[in-house]
């Protein structure tokens, strides 16, 4: 498999490196050249798969001979123990996507990423270090991935004071080569620590390190498996299917775009965001005016600069009257969504995270307009019980906790105190 920059500076790369490096040098995106249209037999095939034998397919088609078929089959089956079903709210179906171990969709991209970066340097006698500051949800995400996975060692650097305690159970219980360290600083400075480390010349000689950074290649390809598992679960395939995706990086979104060039059957996609609506606006005027965040109660979604906008830009050529005809952007504030989880709570009995409320506020908006009989998909990016400061208040409710949180949240936390200074951290590493 080959992938270019979409800056069309750097060479073209292999699979290999554009997981290991993450980013090209002249700081672009890896894509890749090979989104050709599945063939026909995987569809007529597809109705009687499980997700894993269909997520194995896909990869082999996406991946060709980089990694053997038994190696894909590995990696898919240590990835994937879990489901993505469909819940039938009438109007409106939810895509629940946080069936995984950290309650979020983030599970099916980290999980992935982790075990191909485990088999890409399987045969390496360096121990790869992986450095991530988290503000929360992908610190759990990136540590839950790589769990086990033989000659990577991850360090999370994480605000002390500054994640929930629930985020700090998910990434400071599980030992193994896992180790997180609680900086008494803000999330910024975690930030800067970790970009630190990575231009510091003496840690760079001696230590090999490298980020599992959210715009690698590797979380995108695994996160286009649930599009298909969506429309495989459909009662009736032939009515158009529109799909709300709740949106802050635009990873999942480039990733429909993956699914559809592969063949899934898309009639539209919809773009949803909290009051940080940077593409909506592009989508509605063709001005792209990136600014800093505002923070929402969709707090994952609080983003100013959405990382894979450049992706989603090459895909269409930069052509902004075929974009707009193809994707439809909404954005919400936090009073409407608020409003729209009392309001589903209510009247079907189902609860949504502010995230995925935000993603059907989108849909509810399209199918005022376009309001005939069609496959109306709301992807749901987080357990409401992750966001439960926000969510248990609106409904006056304690919301359950699902049996593998509990179970995290009964370990003891183990975190080492660390610094905001550099030096501290840069002779921690060294003498680890
Ligand atoms: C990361 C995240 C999003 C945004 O996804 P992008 O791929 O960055 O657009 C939405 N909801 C939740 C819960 C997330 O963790």
């Amino acid at each position: 498999m080959q992938l270019y920059s979409t800056k069309r500076v750097s060479p073209d790369v292999d699979l290999k490196e554009a997981v290991l490096k993450g980013l090209p040098s002249d700081n672009g995106l890896y894509m890749p050249y090979e989104m050709f249209h599945l063939p026909p037999s995987f569809f007529e095939a597809l109705p009687q798969m499980s997700f894993n034998e269909m997520a194995i397919e896909i990869t082999k088609h996406i991946v060709g001979d980089d990694i053997a078929d038994s190696d894909i089959e590995l990696i898919i089956n240590s990835a994937y123990n879990f489901d993505a079903p469909i819940v039938d709210l009438g109007d409106i179906k939810i895509l629940e996507l946080f069936q995984g171990p950290t309650l979020a969709f983030k599970d099916f991209g980290a999980r992935f990423m982790g075990r191909l970066m485990g088999y890409f340097l399987k045969d390496s006698k360096d121990v790869v270090n992986i450095l991530v500051a988290t503000s929360g949800d992908t610190g759990s995400a990136v540590a839950h991935g790589f769990l086990n996975v033989e000659g990577i060692q991850v360090t999370i650097l994480y605000p002390k004071g500054k994640v929930s305690d629930i985020q700090e159970k998910q990434f400071t219980t599980l030992g193994a080569n896992i180790t997180a360290l609680e900086v008494d600083g803000t999330f910024d400075d975690c930030q800067r620590l970790v970009k630190s480390a990575f231009l510091d010349s003496e840690l760079n000689q001696k230590l090999v390190l490298s980020s599992a950074n959210s715009i690698n290649i590797a979380r995108l390809i695994p996160q286009s498996f649930y599009y298909f598992w969506a429309y495989k679960q459909l009662k009736n395939k032939s009515l158009p299917l529109y799909f709300s995706i709740p949106s802050g990086n635009f990873g999942n979104l480039t990733a429909c775009l993956f699914a559809q060039a592969m063949g899934l059957p898309i009639s539209k996609i919809i773009a949803a965001t909290n009051a940080n609506n940077i593409v909506p606006e592009y989508l509605a005027s063709g001005l792209f005016q990136p600014r800093t965040s505002v923070s929402t109660i969709s707090n994952a979604m609080d983003v100013g600069n959405p990382s894979n906008f450049a992706r989603i830009m090459d895909i269409y050529s930069n052509d902004w009257e075929v974009i707009k005809d193809d994707i439809i952007g909404y954005s919400f504030d936090d009073n409407q969504t608020a409003q729209c989880i009392q309001d589903v709570y209510k009247e079907k009995g189902y609860l949504l995270c502010p995230h995925t409320a935000v993603g059907y506020l989108a849909m509810e908006e399209f199918l005022k307009e376009n309001n005939g009989a069609a496959n109306a998909v709301v992807l749901s990016t987080a357990h409401p019980v992750k966001f439960g400061e926000v969510v248990e208040p609106l409904i006056g409710e304690k919301i359950e906790i699902p049996q593998r949180l509990k179970d995290m949240l009964g370990s003891d936390k183990k975190s080492i105190p660390m610094s905001s200074d550099f030096n501290q951290f840069k002779e921690w590493l060294l003498n680890k």
